[in-house]
């Protein structure tokens, strides 16, 4: 039952386990991404290197065919040669176009220069020892310089110098300024798809070939990283001309750094590309696939939250079908029954009310059910607002509730009851028409204060109410213990019955009657006896209401009726002179379509004469259906049976029923005689009955006779027959046998 309490749980199990699978396929992501990251981090910086080697090999293979072109100049030029000037320059020029030098030149010793540019002008006797890369030229070193901008053209250029030796001794030196830009050209060819970036840089950092100085531009790498901490490491590098690869951070951006010493002047190539470059693909792919399972993830908690709210509303609609009671909204029995386990784990005292109301199918067939229903929403109502906080109320079924209230006394359980009983019968129909309510109620004492005992609380509230039916005014009714008892025998009674008819349980006992003139016997009742090991297990008053209530009395009769056929019939096979026996015949039988064919199927087999049969229907039969029961009379007449009306006086007996039904005999009933305590005017009714009865040709018997003054009384108003223990009580029909013919007892 507490599964339905436990599904919101479940719910959000589920909730959570799409979401552990959710980030899960996340952190997979991302470590996918990391490993592909870390591989392509290795691949990307071999790629680096190669590329940064092809540009020193392009950019020293420049300089150094540059060089070479200065330096073979360098050995052709000779003392005679330099006196001619002019011609000089004239190879100078060739070379100058040959090699889109910007100019060339000779430096002697003093400094003292000649030279030609690109556009064929020429300058004579210019000094310019002040330059570094003149001076270490004639030092003996052959250099390139360093990118400077150029006084002359104003383009940053670089210049290289070679000496030009006679014997072993440097005389003068030959330079050529190149424009840096073709350099430049050379190392900025988009590399990497634009993103990547080479530059030259010198012992220090310095970048040594350079376009222009804008605002931004940097002199050095130290400049361009500052604050960067691995450049420090990179600057080493270049200092001590080694080759490296360096993960470089700058801006929170990795980049993938590269140096490799050139091979001139201690210059280094230094190559950076940033690892995104690398990554590209790559993270696109990731990214594609976070969305992705982000969009999963979103669609899953939409769907997820969609399922939930039909799961949620199915589970409160069934939560409402299964605990609460359609109609009123109160709790229904099952729900009850739970919430009445928890109280009465409590150390209080309770009672359980079951109220019902009087005749409801009545209100139901007078007012309609939409009046019906009314009533059952008003009482609804009225328990609700009756109980406290640790009390329970339900609906049980149709206009049964229950009440599982806090018990001090029963005057206070009382007056509460009777206040929700005046509540109740506050809904009007009509004028004339008040509810009544009966109420069953089970004190439950402190051993019962256990779960499992609330079915038999129920129970027992509920054989309460029962006997609480069926008066007129509202009835509050207590379980007690014998009602437990009779309860329990009604139920061995109904267990045992069947196959106690068939092992021939059920005896015939008879009651003589007597004529009271002649004192002779003129007939018997046959009584039943349930009888077992030859004792009296039970007496009819036990178990006669018993079989009424469950449709069993119809076999018990009919096999009545069949004993004392086969009494008669063995009597006179015997030779005896047979008196009739009355057989009681209860109400139950004559609802019954086949009841007449059934007899005569009984006559049928014994073959027994059936005036020697008197049926005895009770009086209260005839209350509601005089005509009905006038139509089997005459049925019972046609088979030939006698009839007697029985228990007459003990119900709402009408002298009309005498007039309009066809009976033989009138039973007076046993209270009837009792009336001859109660004075005068009863005496009077039972003259008058006797008298009607002698009138109208029925004989009269009066039943329970046990006194001379009731025999004298019933003589004297001339009463025909008398039966009762003043002559005999029931006995086996074999002892009436033995009395009348071997001890004589009775006449006839
Ligand atoms: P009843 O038909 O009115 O039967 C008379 C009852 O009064 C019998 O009780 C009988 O034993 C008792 N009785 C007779 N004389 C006296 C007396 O002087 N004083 C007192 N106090 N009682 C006397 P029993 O046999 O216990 O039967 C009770 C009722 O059970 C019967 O009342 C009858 O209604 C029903 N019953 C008995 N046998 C059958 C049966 O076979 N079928 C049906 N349908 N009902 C039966
Ligand atoms: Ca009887
Ligand atoms: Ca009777």
């Amino acid at each position: 039952m507490n599964k339905i309490w436990d599904e919101p749980k479940k719910i959000n199990r589920i909730m959570l386990i799409g979401v552990a699978i959710c980030l899960a396929f996340f952190s997979m992501t991302f470590y996918f991404y990391n490993e592909v990251s870390r591989s392509s981090s290795e691949d990307a910086n071999s790629r680096v290197m190669d590329v940064s080697e092809q540009y020193r090999s392009a950019i020293s293979n420049q300089i150094s065919g540059d060089l070479s072109t200065l330096m073979s100049v360098s050995y052709f030029v000779d003392e005679k040669e330099l006196e001619d000037v002019d011609g000089v320059l004239n190879s100078f020029d060739r070379i100058v176009k040959q090699n889109a030098f910007l100019r060339m030149s000779y430096t002697d010793q003093n400094g003292t220069t000649f030279l030609i540019n690109d556009e064929g002008e020429r300058m004579y006797d210019v000094n310019m020892l002040a330059y570094e890369y003149i001076q270490k030229a004639l030092a003996g070193d052959v250099n390139v310089s360093a990118s400077y901008k150029d006084s002359i053209s104003g383009e940053y250029i670089n210049c290289y110098a070679v000496p030009v030796r006679r014997n072993n001794e440097v005389v003068g030196c030959i330079s050529a300024a190149h424009r840096s830009h073709r350099f430049y050209n050379l190392i900025t060819s988009s590399i990497f798809g634009g993103k990547g970036e080479t530059n030259i840089v010198d012992k220090n950092g310095d970048f040594v070939i350079r376009l222009y100085d804008g605002e931004n531009g940097f002199h050095n790498l130290k400049d361009k990283y500052a604050g960067e901490s691995d450049v420090e490491q990179l600057l080493n590098a270049v200092k001590e001309q080694d080759k490296a690869v360096f993960d470089i951070t700058v801006n929170h951006k990795q980049y993938i750094s590269v140096v490799i010493p050139l091979g001139i002047n201690d210059w280094s190539i230094n190559t950076v590309v940033p690892m995104s470059y690398f990554l590209q693909g790559y993270t696109r792919l990731a990214i594609i696939f976070l969305i992705t399972s982000l969009l999963i993830m979103i669609v899953f908690v939409i769907l997820f939250l969609f399922i939930r709210n039909i799961l949620k509303d199915s589970r409160e609609s069934i939560i409402k079908l299964a605990y609460y009671d359609s109609l009123t909204g109160m709790y229904n029995r099952n729900r009850f029954m739970d919430k009445a386990k928890e109280l009465l784990n409590s150390k209080k005292e309770y009672v359980f009310v079951l109220l019902d109301v009087n005749d409801f199918k009545f209100i139901n067939e007078t007012y309609s059910y939409s009046g019906g229903n009314k009533l059952l929403h008003h009482i609804g109502d009225v328990l609700n607002n009756a109980i406290d906080k640790e009390e329970l109320c339900f609906r049980d079924n149709a206009d049964c509730f229950g009440l599982l209230l806090q018990f001090e006394n029963k005057q206070k359980l009382e007056k509460r009851l009777n206040k929700i009983i005046d509540e109740i019968g506050k809904q009007h129909f009509d004028e004339n028409y008040k509810v009544i309510c009966n109420c069953g109620i089970k004190i439950i004492k402190e051993y019962y204060r256990n779960g499992k005992d609330i079915d038999m609380i129920f129970d027992r509230a509920k054989l309460a109410l029962k006997r609480a039916k069926g008066n007129h005014v509202s009835t509050l009714m207590y379980f007690d213990e014998k009602m437990e008892e009779e309860s329990h025998k009604r139920f061995i009674i109904e267990n045992e019955m069947r196959s106690a008819l068939e092992k021939h349980e059920f005896q015939m006992y008879l009651q003589p009657k007597i004529a009271i003139d002649s004192g002779k016997i003129i007939g018997a009742e046959a009584l039943v006896r349930w009888v077992n090991n030859d004792k009296i297990k039970y007496y009819p008053d036990e178990f006669i209401p018993v079989f009424e209530a469950n449709g069993f009395i119809c076999e018990l009769d009919l096999y009545m009726l069949e004993e004392a056929c086969l009494c008669l019939k063995r009597g006179i096979e015997k030779g005896y002179t047979m008196i009739p026996i009355s057989v009681n015949q209860s109400k139950v039988l004559f609802y019954r379509t086949n009841y007449l064919e059934s007899l005569k199927h009984i006559l049928d087999i014994y073959q027994v004469d059936p005036s020697l049969i008197i049926i005895e229907v009770t009086e209260s039969i005839t209350i509601n259906n005089v005509n009905g029961i006038k139509k089997i009379i005459q049925g019972l007449h046609e088979l030939g049976f006698k009839v007697s009306m029985d228990d007459f006086g003990s119900g709402y007996s009408s002298l009309n029923v005498l007039q309009k039904l066809d009976i033989d005999e009138l039973k007076l009933d046993r209270d009837f005689l009792m009336a001859d305590h109660q004075g005068f005017k009863q005496k009077k009714v039972i003259e008058s009955v006797v008298n009607l009865a002698k009138e109208l040709n029925i004989s009269t018997v009066s039943e329970g006779v046990e006194t001379d003054d009731q025999l004298s009384y019933l003589k004297s108003i001339h009463c025909d027959i008398v039966q009762g223990f003043y002559y005999s009580k029931p006995i086996p029909y074999e002892h009436l046998i033995e009395d009348i013919y071997s001890k004589h007892k009775w006449q006839y």
